[in-house]
């Protein structure tokens, strides 16, 4: 069979946050780049990041990156590498000046410097008073950022292929991986591009529980195409729920209402968080809200005539803050929740937000895979950044803030040594024939014709299956069902049929692909979770309901091949600071 061909030196897989500063610094030093994109690029999910970039640029408060670096171990439940943490937030500095200069138009103080706002799990002093760390132009930080590194890329001439599906990755006949099946999603025809690189850019997949905070492109395809070329997804239990999603519909309300002085209320109007978080209250990290908010409502202090949420009160902070600071959180509760914050509290409850884990790599973006004897060893030529991967700076729960971060910074290191990897390695590689019919051949089931089931049943019974098996308190036999479940689910892929075979712009098609790789990504949360007995972070085991740092301060590592767990040590030791070692986390 012979399909179209394009080579390049870097294939970019994304072209949300992560992917575009990695495509920036390779196109800047002139290496032929090709970002591919489900979506138009600014419509990825960065876009839609509300809050802001944490820099301890301490233009409000005073701050430090040591502060910024204690709370991201402690917010991590000490899960988090600490070389990587630090690393991530002594390079908030100068990333957040470099966004700055290239255009991004930040929120200013009256000084002129950059607005900062507070956010969860923030303080100075390592646990001291609440710090004020997140860099914010308004309610709408991601907007700008992925913009302005949409622009730079053009400036630099990266070459896009906008609306392009991935679907495998590629090896050559040495075995290494050399490209990607993309497929023209306007055309619906197939084509191959080979690169001396790849990086993986491909963003979360919130899209696998029904309630979220994840546009519909979040379906996990990075995560599940590395899975799918034998790499393991490392510490996929740990998925964030984020407190304030719009009750019922879980859209985001950002957690900088909370910053800006909202705070939450039950059913006797009680600011409830006082009890469980004494000193931070309603800015104690995600994991530690989200099962409070749930544990009122489960206690019968939830409100509405369901009594399903709690609500969320701004308007004692006047219209006019309102209207400068959020003004996309006053729009999107007008829409969907029908309410105006400036005069009524906002229902809200937890939502499916952000995957913890990831594709495992360093802390340059180099993909990595455990080697025997406790070793590691770099995959040759695959990088991952952002959503997708797991450099390890969350841990068992992100603190607020911290991943707009992540993307660019890792983004960015990952596009530095591609450079260097593309010097020492400039010759072309060419895909193995086998590798590209295996991939055509998964693409080719989706002509089988016939009636059967429709994909958005399968996808409905995936989500559904997920929220109640998979969610913010977990059981052992809880699990155990929704893993059998998920089994099911895997096999009844087969009954599947498309009714529309055409083949421009053939939705139906990519949404089959899509719940494909939802399916291995919910095995991976599902099997994680099951074997993890302790609670840590996001990962609340009610039948293990302590953290056990004796056993299981490791990583998981889950296998596609036999649903296979592996684990890995935490990396305790930072780059120049003594280390933190672990301690009971109160807020
Ligand atoms: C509503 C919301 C608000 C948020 N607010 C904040 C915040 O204030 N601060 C913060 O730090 N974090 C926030 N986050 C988290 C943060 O925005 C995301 O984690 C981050 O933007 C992810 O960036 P990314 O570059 O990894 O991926 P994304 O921006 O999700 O981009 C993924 C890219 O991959 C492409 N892609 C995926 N699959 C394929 C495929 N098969 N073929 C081709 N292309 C593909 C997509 O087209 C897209 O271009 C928020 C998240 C949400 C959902």
């Amino acid at each position: 069979m012979s399909i179209p061909k394009r080579q390049f030196d870097a294939l970019i897989i994304g072209a949300g946050g992560a992917g575009l500063n990695a495509a920036l610094q390779l196109a800047r030093a002139e290496l032929r780049v090709a970002v591919v994109s489900k979506v138009f690029p600014t419509r990825s999910h960065t876009v839609a990041a509300q809050g802001g970039i944490n820099a301890a640029l301490g233009n409000v408060l005073p701050d430090s990156w040591h502060w910024h670096m204690f709370d991201t171990i402690k917010g991590s439940d000490y899960l988090g590498d600490q070389d990587a943490i630090e690393l991530m937030c002594r390079e908030s500095i100068p990333t957040v000046y470099e966004l700055e200069r290239a255009g991004v138009p930040f929120s200013r103080l009256e000084n002129g410097k950059i607005y900062q706002r507070p956010f969860g799990g923030q303080s100075q002093n390592f646990g001291g008073e609440q710090a004020a760390r997140t860099c914010a132009a308004a309610d709408r930080t991601g907007h700008a950022v992925l913009h302005t590194l949409y622009q730079q890329n053009i400036r630099a001439r990266t070459h896009f292929f906008d609306e392009c599906f991935a679907c495998d990755l590629i090896r050559d006949a040495e075995g290494l991986l050399c490209g990607a099946l993309v497929l023209e999603i306007a055309t619906g025809e197939p084509f191959l591009i080979e690169a001396k690189s790849i990086l993986l850019a491909t963003g979360g997949c919130g899209q696998v529980f029904r309630t979220t905070s994840n546009a519909k492109i979040n379906t996990g395809d990075g995560m599940a195409m590395a899975l799918r070329a034998g790499i393991p997804l490392m510490d996929m239990e740990f998925f964030q729920f984020h407190p304030t999603g719009i009750a019922g519909k879980g859209l985001l309300i950002s957690e900088g209402t909370r910053g800006e002085g909202g705070y939450l209320i039950n059913r006797h109007g009680e600011r409830f968080m006082e009890r469980y978080a004494p000193r931070a209250k309603d800015l104690a990290s995600r994991d530690i809200v989200a099962r409070a908010i749930l544990t009122e409502v489960r206690e019968g202090r939830g409100c509405g005539p369901q009594g399903d949420h709690v609500l969320l009160k701004l308007d004692h902070l006047g219209e006019a803050l309102i209207a400068e600071r959020l003004p996309g959180i006053r729009e999107l509760s007008r829409i969907f929740a029908s309410v105006d914050p400036i005069k009524e509290a906002i229902p809200v409850f937890p939502t499916a937000h952000y995957i913890m884990g990831g594709i495992p790599t360093d802390r340059f973006g180099r993909v990595v895979m455990p080697a025997g004897q406790g070793a590691e060893e770099v995959v040759p030529g695959l990088y991952a950044a952002g959503e997708c991967a797991c450099a390890s700076v969350h841990g068992a729960n992100r603190l607020g803030g911290n991943s707009l971060l992540d993307i660019l910074v890792f983004g960015r290191l990952a596009g530095k040594d591609i450079i260097e990897y593309v010097r020492d390695n400039p010759y072309p590689r060419i895909a193995d024939p086998a590798s590209v019919e295996q991939a055509m051949a998964r693409l080719i089931r989706w002509e089988r014709c016939g009636t059967g089931l429709s994909v958005q049943a399968l996808s409905a019974e995936l989500r559904k299956c997920m929220e109640d098996h998979a969610g913010v308190f977990r059981t052992e036999s809880v699990l155990q069902e929704g893993v059998a479940q998920l089994h099911a689910i895997c096999e009844r892929l087969d009954e599947v049929r498309l009714r529309d075979h055409s083949k421009a712009f053939n939705t139906a098609r990519i949404e089959a692909l899509e719940l494909e790789n939802l399916i291995d990504v919910g095995l991976a949360i599902a099997l994680s979770a099951l074997n993890r007995r302790e609670s840590r972070g996001a990962h609340a085991r009610l039948d293990y309901p302590q953290r056990d740092d004796r056993n299981w301060l490791k990583h998981s590592l889950y296998y596609r091949e036999g649903d296979r767990m592996d684990y890995k040590p935490v990396r305790t030791k930072p780059l120049t600071i003594e280390p933190f070692t672990p301690q009971e986390r109160v807020y």
